[in-house]
C-alpha cells in the first residue's frame, strides 16, 4: 500500500515537470513517505531526517517533506525535532502537495512557507488511474487502490487514526482501470485495501463483484487483494473466489493476531479463535490446495505464557505458508497505550524467536512438498542474489528463483529443484508439446 502510494505521489509531481532524481543529493525535492506501524518504523523517518538536514545545510533550496502516516501522527509536533523540515502532509491530503511545493519554490529568499495538512478527504482515492506510472509490484503487476482508510479499532492499531475512516472507489472506475491495465499488457493486478474486503461502493457492490468483474476482463491472468481483515471474511467473498479461480489467485492473507481467544478481545478484532479456524476450513473446503498467509503480534499487553501457547498452536493447526509477525509496539493514542506493557521486551523476543522457529520448520515442510512439481511463475525481474537467474511468483504467491531463458512479465512453466524457508528454486521446464 505505501509503495503504491509512492508511486502515485511521485506520478503527481512528474505531471508538473519534476523528475526523478538518482538519489537525494541530486535532488532538489526529498519527500519521505512514512510508515507509523510501530515505533521502529516511525523512528527511522527522525534518523532519516537528522541525515538530510546535513544535505540541507549544504544545498539550502532543498525542499523536504515528510507524508504518510508519520506525518499524520505527528503533525506539527514534527517541527520541534526536525525545524527544517518544509512540508508535512497527511496520506489522505497528498493532493496538496504540488501546489505546497510550487509555493515553497516561489518563495522570497529568507521566507520559509511551512506547509502542514492533515486534512482527512474523500477525493484522495480519486486519483486518476491513467496518470499513475507503476514501478512499484514488479513487472506484469499492478496495485490497485479501492478502499482508503480503516473503520476498524482494534486496540493495537494506529491506523485508523493514521488513515481516517473507509471510503470506497465505484466498481465501474476499478474496473475500467483494470482493463486500461491489462491494454497496457499488464497480467497481475492487486486489489489495495486497509481492510479490503471491507470494500462497498455507493451502489452496494462489494469485493465478491469486484472479483467477477476483473475476472472478465481479457488479458488479466491473475487477481490478489489485500489486505483482508477475518471478521470481514464472508461466505459471499470466498464463494466468489472460488468461481473465480484460477484467475482469483489460491492465496490469502488473513491476519490473525493471536491464537487465543481472550487476546483477541482484549485487541478488540470481532472474531475468536473459533471463527477464525472455520473461515480458514471454509476456505481450504472451497479452494483446496490454496495457500495461506498471517501477521502476529507476540506480547500484547495481556498475553500470558498460556496465550503465547495457543497462538503456537494454531500455527501448527493452520500450517500458514508465510507468518509476518511482530513484537507489540505501544503505539500512542491507540486503546491499547493505556493497558499496562508487564513483558519486558526480552520476553516478547523470546517468544517471537519461539515462533520463527516454529514456522521457519513448518514452512520448511510445506515447501518440500512442491519438489518436482512444475509451477506457472510471472517472471518479476532479474533474482536478488543470483543475477543470472529470474524470479517470479507462483499463483499461491511462492517466489520461485530459476534458470533459463525468459524476461520480465512472461509466464513460464519451471520445475521445482530444491527449497528454502522463503522461496523455491528451479528451472525452466521443457514440456512436451
Ligand atoms: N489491517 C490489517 C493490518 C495492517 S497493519 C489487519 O487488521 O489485519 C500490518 C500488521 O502490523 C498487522 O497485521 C499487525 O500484525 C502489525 N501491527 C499493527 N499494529 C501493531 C503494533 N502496535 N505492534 C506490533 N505490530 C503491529
Amino acid at each position: 500500500m505505501n509503495e503504491h502510494d509512492s508511486e502515485k505521489l511521485a506520478s503527481a509531481l512528474r505531471d508538473e515537470g519534476y523528475v526523478p532524481a538518482s538519489g537525494a543529493r541530486e535532488a532538489d525535492v526529498v519527500l519521505l513517505n512514512t510508515c507509523a506501524i510501530r515505533e521502529k518504523a516511525s523512528e527511522k523517518v527522525f534518523s532519516e531526517l537528522g541525515r538530510l538536514r546535513e544535505l540541507k545545510k549544504r544545498k539550502p533550496h532543498l525542499v523536504l517533506g515528510v507524508c504518510g502516516c508519520v506525518a499524520q501522527q505527528e503533525g506539527a509536533r514534527i517541527h520541534e525535532r526536525a525545524p527544517f523540515v518544509d512540508l508535512v502532509i497527511g496520506p489522505r491530503a497528498t493532493g496538496t502537495i504540488p501546489p505546497a511545493l510550487a509555493r515553497i519554490r516561489e518563495a522570497l529568499p529568507g521566507e520559509s512557507p511551512r506547509v502542514v495538512d492533515l486534512e482527512y478527504r474523500d477525493d484522495s482515492i480519486r486519483f486518476p488511474y491513467d496518470r499513475i506510472r507503476r514501478e512499484g509490484a514488479g513487472a506484469g503487476k499492478a496495485y490497485v487502490t479501492v478502499v482508503e482508510g480503516c473503520n476498524h479499532r482494534c486496540t493495537f492499531c494506529v491506523v485508523p487514526h493514521t488513515r481516517g475512516r473507509e471510503v470506497c472507489r465505484d466498481l465501474r472506475e476499478v474496473i475500467a482501470e483494470v482493463r486500461s491495465l491489462a491494454g497496457r499488457g499488464f497480467r497481475e493486478v492487486e486489489f489495495l485495501g486497509q481492510t479490503v474486503n471491507a470494500y462497498r461502493d455507493a451502489e452496494g457492490r462489494d469485493l465478491a463483484d469486484l472479483l467477477a468483474g476483473a475476472a472478465a476482463v481479457d488479458g488479466i491472468d491473475r487477481i490478489r487483494f489485500t489486505t483482508s481483515h477475518p471478521a470481514q471474511m464472508s461466505e459471499r467473498l470466498m464463494d466468489a473466489m472460488a468461481a473465480f479461480a484460477p484467475k482469483v489467485c489460491p492465496y490469502l492473507h488473513l491476519p490473525v493476531q493471536s491464537g487465543s481467544s481472550e487476546v483477541l478481545r482484549a485487541m478488540k478484532r470481532g472474531y475468536d479463535r473459533d471463527g477464525y479456524l472455520r473461515r480458514i476450513e471454509g476456505l481450504r473446503r472451497r479452494i483446496p490446495g490454496i495457500s495461506l498467509g498471517t501477521d502476529v503480534i507476540v506480547g500484547f499487553p495481556s498475553e500470558t505464557d498460556g496465550d503465547f501457547e495457543q497462538t503456537i498452536t494454531l500455527l501448527e493447526e493452520v500450517e500458514f505458508d508465510s507468518v509476518y509477525s511482530f513484537t507489540y509496539s505501544e503505539r500512542p493514542g491507540t486503546a491499547a497505550s493505556s493497558l499496562e506493557d508487564r513483558l519486558p521486551e526480552a520476553a516478547k523476543l523470546e517468544r517471537l524467536g519461539r515462533l520463527h522457529e516454529i514456522q521457519n520448520r513448518i514452512q520448511l515442510r510445506r515447501g518440500a512438498a512442491w519438489i518436482g512439481r512444475v509451477v506457472e511463475v510471472l517472471v518479476e525481474g532479474p533474482a536478488k542474489l543470483a543475477r543470472t537467474e529470474w524470479s517470479g511468483r507462483t499463483p499461491e504467491n511462492r517466489i520461485v528463483n530459476f534458470a533459463g531463458a525468459s524476461a520480465p512479465n512472461r509466464l513460464e512453466k519451471v520445475r521445482i529443484r530444491a527449497r528454502s524457508a522463503h522461496s523455491l528454486r528451479g528451472e525452466i521446464a521443457n514440456l512436451p508439446a
